[in-house]
């Protein structure tokens, strides 16, 4: 591998490029998640387009290592790279909302946050992630669930179009009407086919919802679990939320006495008329005693924040992941199993619901194929301590090799740790072909490498 021409690039830049031998390098260098620790020659923080083509043909020509950084979020950590250059989008997070035409530009370094702040001031929003500091790029590029999912599809499903700096440093407008198959490859893909510096979407009038977290006891777990899997198959699609195995964190809203005990939390998000949604939880109430709850109105925007508390930057991260069609019994079994094992208020299980609207969309019309699965379950280990690491793995690598056999082969993009390359077949199904086929347009030579990659 070359090395970067360093002055050559800060000539071309109009924006930042950090060095090793520069002040503030170690946090440049950093993603979200601190057990990746890797050395770029170069973290570009760009302001413009213009500057990404820069850093996408300086790395090009010089033959060295790509790494492409949104949120950060990436749990296996490609938004960083040893020796190459990183294109860090912090820089350019603008969201731009049409509120007539119920659209939003967000830039491709933008969060969910920025998204949703800007957006819930038209009382519009579209389908995002659950935490608010992640990256609606590489959120929204792998699929993209949310409590909305299941009313409005995933991120995907309601993305016009994107403006992409493909390989060859040139800048691409992919929609329904411009370069098609780049933006069938975008919607699930990842970033496989270059640096989207902006996305847009379509939104929907969502302001207030109602719902948040309850907690149950372990004992209730299989009731919990049980009640979810029949309700939700056909709860109206304004009904987001899911299941999840939660150690209890200090807040107010929980007994002083129960903080650090383990339990079965559901989080829920009803986001259709405000009125109706006490009766809308009423079922999840009857299932049994609730032991703590942060439940009633509020805005949307505040529920996606709700939880960023329990994921700081900075901690060690290792997660599973797969789809699943039926919740069996057999499954639910391993939940009880492995669930209350939770080790620390950071890691946590959820069983997101991704039927509704979801379905709604052919397996093959967009990259991301798995539209019959029900469910996308993570197991997301989380915590503070690298002398915990072989516990907490071992705790991930457990609960997933006795659920992934009763699961679906592949699993969410997005939710995949750094070992599971070997999955990628499997995680696009029959839209792999394709991909390789719109991979070798767009990026014959695998410039964009560092993801979970679609070899061309
Ligand atoms: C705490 C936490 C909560 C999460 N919650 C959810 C959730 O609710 N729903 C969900 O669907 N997923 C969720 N995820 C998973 C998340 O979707 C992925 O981690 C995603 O890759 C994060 O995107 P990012 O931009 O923040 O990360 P980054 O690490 O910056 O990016 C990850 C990869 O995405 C690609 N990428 C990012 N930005 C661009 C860009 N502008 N152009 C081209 N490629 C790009 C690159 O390949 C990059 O390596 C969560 C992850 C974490 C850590």
């Amino acid at each position: 591998m070359g090395a970067p021409n360093i002055e050559q690039l800060r000539d071309r830049v109009a924006g930042v490029v950090i060095t090793p031998d520069d002040e503030g390098y170690d946090d440049a260098r950093a993603v979200y998640n601190a057990m990746i620790d890797k050395r770029p020659a170069a973290v570009v923080r760009p302001t413009s387009v213009a500057d990404v083509a820069v850093a996408v043909d300086h790395a090009r020509e010089a033959g060295i290592d790509l790494a492409i950084r949104g949120g950060g979020h990436g749990v296996p950590g490609f938004g960083t790279c040893d020796g190459g250059v990183v294109i860090d989008l912090s820089t350019m997070r603008t969201v731009a909302v049409d509120p007539s035409a119920r659209t939003a530009r967000a830039n491709g370094g933008a969060t969910w946050g920025d998204f949703n702040d800007a957006t819930a001031a038209h009382g519009l929003a579209t389908t995002g992630g659950i935490i608010s500091t992640t990256g609606v790029a590489g959120l929204t590029l792998g699929g993209g669930i949310g409590y909305l999912a299941r009313g409005h599809g995933l991120s995907i499903d309601n993305l016009e179009s994107a403006e992409v700096v493909t390989a060859d440093g040139r800048t691409a407008t992919a929609s329904a009407r411009e370069h098609e198959d780049l933006f069938w490859a975008l919607r699930g893909g990842g970033g496989n086919f270059g640096v989207v510096t902006s996305l847009e979407f379509r939104l929907q009038p969502v302001q207030e919802i109602y719902g948040g977290p309850m907690f149950f006891e372990l004992e209730d777990a299989r009731a919990v679990l049980e009640w979810y899997r029949s309700f939700i198959a056909d709860a109206p699609e304004e009904f987001g939320g899911f299941p999840a195995y939660q150690i209890a964190p200090p807040l107010p809203f929980i007994p002083e006495e129960r903080h650090g005990d383990t339990f079965i939390a559901f989080v829920a998000c009803w986001s259709g008329p405000i009125e109706q949604g006490e009766s809308m939880l009423k079922p999840i109430h009857d299932v049994a005693p609730v032991v703590a709850e942060h439940v009633g109105a509020m805005p949307y925007a505040a529920l996606n924040a709700a939880f960023d508390g329990l994921v700081p930057p900075g901690l060690q991260h290792y997660w599973k992941a797969n789809f699943v069609t039926e919740l069996t019994d057999d499954i639910i079994d391993a939940h009880l199993r492995h669930g209350p094992d939770v080790p620390v208020v950071n890691s946590t299980v959820h069983i997101y619901p991704i039927n509704g609207a979801v379905h709604r969309v052919g397996a093959t019309e967009t990259a991301f194929a798995h539209r019959q699965a029900n469910f996308a379950t993570v197991v997301a280990g989380m915590w503070p301590d690298p002398a915990q690491n072989e516990a907490n793995i071992k705790w991930v690598r457990d609960y997933s090799e006795a659920t992934a056999p009763l699961s679906e082969e592949a699993g969410y993009i997005n939710f995949m740790a750094g070992d599971d390359q070997s999955r990628i077949r499997a995680n696009y199904g029959p839209n792999y072909d394709r991909l390789v086929e719109v991979k070798r347009t767009y990026d014959p030579d695998n410039l964009f490498h560092l993801n979970q990659n679609i070899a061309p």
